[in-house]
């Protein structure tokens, strides 16, 4: 089983964002803190646990002693004894102790939102750290033996591609073995969708597409997922579970979960969360619901989906479903080697030949 716990509270809000989240509020810290810990105790069947994932907002916003009452809610879990345990963090909100305080409780994975190296971009973005504290940061993880670092980047935030360019060069000189690399989004409940700002145009994200995936790959990170790339042995089993469409709990205000076919959503509202009123809505995945999702969600893979399992796993041959052979013939999908996935040149437009199975 694989659990994500969500932490809303952010140090500031950044401009393109929209995950469940607040500000950091000292007084709702505490309360928060036992929500989760009932929440967890309600819904936790004892299952083996093969990877905690805690994220946010910004887990690492909290005080140090918020922190370590957050980081013994593993204890409530019954752990494999190679669990992948990961924190998402902001560059600013990690300094020497609370990086030993992570060491300390298991935590062997960061995930650290870095976005860009560029401090004009990391201003317009609303972040609140530089380019030279992600070099900083990294080596203090490093030096408490924490080697599974991972980095989000965005690209698309300006139309000059040497941001690009830089922002790459900077990754590879960190030498850390993942990265994920989204564009940016426009979403109407952010400051950027609030003051109507625009995409750049698509060419120019293409070419920045390009540039990071042929650079990333020459540089042996595996292009694993769309918006994922790691050296072989740091996929994110996390993220892998997901895509394979398998079960996991979502503890915390906002958090889905996946579990018996029910797919469980929690309030986005942090007061009704408070008031232990957690649940949004229980929708229940029928045959076909869950199908499409394993195909959306597999073929976000590189590798895409393994046929003969998906046909155990529903009792069809994925091949004859929706237009799935018109798009192998179209050379949109390929079928090969037992695995059907999205081909190589189609990969940019991902999302367009996603929307087939919904
Ligand atoms: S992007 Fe991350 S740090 Fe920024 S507001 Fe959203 S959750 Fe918080």
């Amino acid at each position: 089983m694989f659990v994500y716990i969500h932490v809303p509270f952010c140090s500031n809000i950044c401009a393109y964002c929209d995950f469940p989240k607040v500000l950091y509020d000292k007084k709702y810290i505490d309360r928060y803190l036992e929500r989760l810990d009932e929440e967890i105790d309600a819904r936790y069947k004892g299952e083996k646990v093969g990877s905690i994932f805690i994220g946010g907002g910004t887990p690492t916003s909290l005080s140090y002693q918020e922190l370590e009452r957050l980081l013994k809610l593993k204890d409530k879990l019954c752990l494999d004894s190679d669990i992948e345990f990961t924190i998402e963090s902001n560059v600013e909100c990690l300094n020497e102790e609370k990086i030993k305080l992570l060491k300390k409780y298991g935590v062997n994975r960061v995930s650290l939102g870095v976005q860009s190296f560029d401090d004009s971009v990391l201003k317009d973005l609303n972040r609140h750290h530089t380019g030279a504290d992600v070099f900083r940061v990294v080596d203090m993880l490093k030096s408490v033996g924490i080697f599974s670092i991972s980095i989000d980047l965005i690209y698309g935030v300006r139309d000059d591609i040497d941001i690009v360019r830089d922002d790459i060069n900077n990754f590879l000189k960190l030498d850390i073995p993942h990265v994920s690399c989204y564009s940016l989004i426009i979403e109407d409940n952010t400051l950027y969708g609030v003051n109507n700002r625009e995409y750049i145009d698509d060419d120019i994200e293409y070419k920045m597409y390009t540039f990071i995936s042929n650079t990333l790959e020459e540089h042996g990170y595996k292009h694993y997922e769309v918006s994922n790339y790691a050296k072989e042995g740091y996929y994110s089993l996390h993220n892998i579970n997901y895509w394979d469409n398998g079960e996991y709990y979502g503890f915390g205000m906002g958090a889905v979960s996946y579990v018996n076919s029910n797919r469980i959503s929690n309030t986005r509202n942090l007061s009704k969360y408070l008031k232990g009123d957690m649940v949004d809505s229980i929708i229940y995945e029928d045959k076909e619901t869950s199908m499409s999702n394993s195909i959306i969600l597999g073929l976000r893979k590189v590798k895409g989906i393994e046929v003969l399992e998906f046909n155990l796993r529903y009792g069809v041959d994925i091949i004859n479903l929706y237009n799935i052979r018109e798009l192998i013939d179209e050379g949109k999908l390929v079928y090969k080697n037992g695995y059907l996935y999205i081909a190589t040149d189609y990969y940019y437009v991902a999302n367009d030949i996603l929307v087939n199975f919904v």
